[in-house]
C-alpha cells in the first residue's frame, strides 16, 4: 500500500526535500539506510528522527498518536519503528504545518484509519495547488485521506494517554498554519519548524509566515516550557529551555539589525552587504539556511 505513493511524490519531493528538509540530497527519503531512530523522552512519550521533520509519538492506553510524518516513502519505516515501542495502530496524526517534509506520509497514515488534526489553513493549503515562489515549485492538491479532517483555530486538545495534548496555533510563523504542541502531564513541547535548532529557520513568507510572527512563537514556546522541559525541535536534536531561550534572542538580535539598516533606506542588497547576522554565521548559516537568506527573508517581512 505504502509502495504505490512512491512513484508520485518522488517527482515532487526531489526539489521540496533539499530546500525544506536540512541536509537532505535529492531523493534522500528513498534511499535504503534512511534509518528512524526513536528516543525515549518519557514514558508516554518518544521522538523517532528520520529524514525531515522530527515526529513525536504518545503511547499508553488509548493507543498510539503521532505528531507529523515525514515522507511518503518513509511511512513503512516510521510504522515498523512504532511497532517496537507499540502495537496499537496510529489513531491520530497531528500535522505542525502544511510542509511535504512533516505531512508526506499522511496519505499512508490516513489510508490505514489515522485521523488527520490540523489547524485550519493547513487544510487550506493541502486542499488546493499551492505555488511555492521561494523555490519555484507548485504542490498539487493532497488526496482528500491526506487532508486534515479535523482543523481548529486557536487551540484545542487531546485528552489521551493520561495527559492532555495542547495544540496550541500561532500566527504567521514558520507559516500561516503553524501548531506548537504541548503535553502538559509529560512536559513535553514539539516546536515543529517554529524552531530549527540546526541553524537559522527557514521562514516561509509565500506560505503567511513572518519574522514577528516566528519571534511570537518562540516566545510562545518559551512561556509553555519550564528548565525540565522536554523540546522536540522540527529539525535537529533534543533541546532545553535555555537553547530555546538563546535561538530566540539570536533572531531578534538579528532581526533589529535588519531593521536599522532598511530603516536607513538600505536596499536589501546593502542589508545582505552589511552582514547584519555576521555574530551568528559561524554556528548557524552553514547548515541549512544560508545567512543571505535569513537576511532576506526578515527584509521582505518587515
Ligand atoms: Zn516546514
Amino acid at each position: 500500500m505504502f509502495k504505490s505513493n512512491i512513484i508520485a511524490l518522488a517527482v515532487t519531493l526531489t526539489t521540496l526535500s533539499i530546500a525544506i528538509a536540512p541536509a537532505v540530497k535529492s531523493h534522500a527519503e528513498e534511499r535504503p539506510e534512511v534509518e528512524i531512530k526513536s528516543q525515549k523522552l518519557t514514558d508516554g512519550i518518544y521522538v523517532l528522527f528520520g529524514r525531515g521533520g522530527n515526529i513525536g509519538l504518545s503511547v499508553g492506553e488509548d493507543g498510539a498518536y503521532i505528531i507529523d510524518d515525514q515522507f511518503a516513502p518513509l511511512s513503512e519505516k516510521i510504522n515498523s519503528a512504532i511497532d517496537k515501542i507499540t502495537k496499537a495502530p496510529v489513531k491520530f496524526v497531528v500535522n505542525t504545518h502544511w510542509h511535504f517534509d512533516h505531512t508526506g506520509g499522511n496519505e499512508n497514515f490516513g489510508k490505514e484509519g489515522a485521523v488527520i488534526v490540523a489547524h485550519e489553513n493547513v487544510h487550506k493549503r493541502m486542499s488546493t495547488r499551492q505555488e511555492m515562489k521561494a523555490f519555484n515549485r507548485v504542490v498539487e492538491a493532497a488526496p482528500k485521506v491526506a487532508q486534515p479532517s479535523v482543523t481548529y483555530q486557536k487551540e484545542m486538545s487531546l485528552k489521551l494517554n493520561n495527559d492532555k495534548m495542547r495544540i496550541v496555533h500561532v500566527a504567521n510563523a514558520h507559516t500561516d498554519g503553524d501548531s506548537l504542541i504541548y503535553f502538559e502531564q509529560d512536559n513535553v513541547l514539539h516546536m515543529g519548524d517554529c524552531y530549527f535548532k540546526i541553524g537559522y529557520p527557514f521562514i516561509d513568507l509565500g506560505s503567511g509566515g513572518s519574522i514577528d510572527g516566528y519571534i511570537n512563537a518562540l516566545e510562545t514556546g518559551l512561556a509553555l516550557s519550564n528548565d525540565k522541559t522536554k523540546i522536540i525541535p522540527g529539525h535537529g536534536p533534543m533541546a532545553n529551555k535555555s537553547e530555546l531561550a538563546a535561538y530566540t534572542q539570536m533572531l531578534k538580535d538579528i532581526r533589529q539589525n535588519v531593521a536599522e539598516l532598511k530603516a536607513d533606506g538600505k536596499s536589501l542588497e546593502a542589508t545582505i552587504a552589511a552582514k547584519p547576522s555576521a555574530k551568528y554565521d559561524a554556528k548557524n548559516g552553514v547548515a541549512f539556511i544560508k545567512p543571505e537568506q535569513i537576511v532576506t527573508a526578515i527584509y521582505n517581512s518587515l
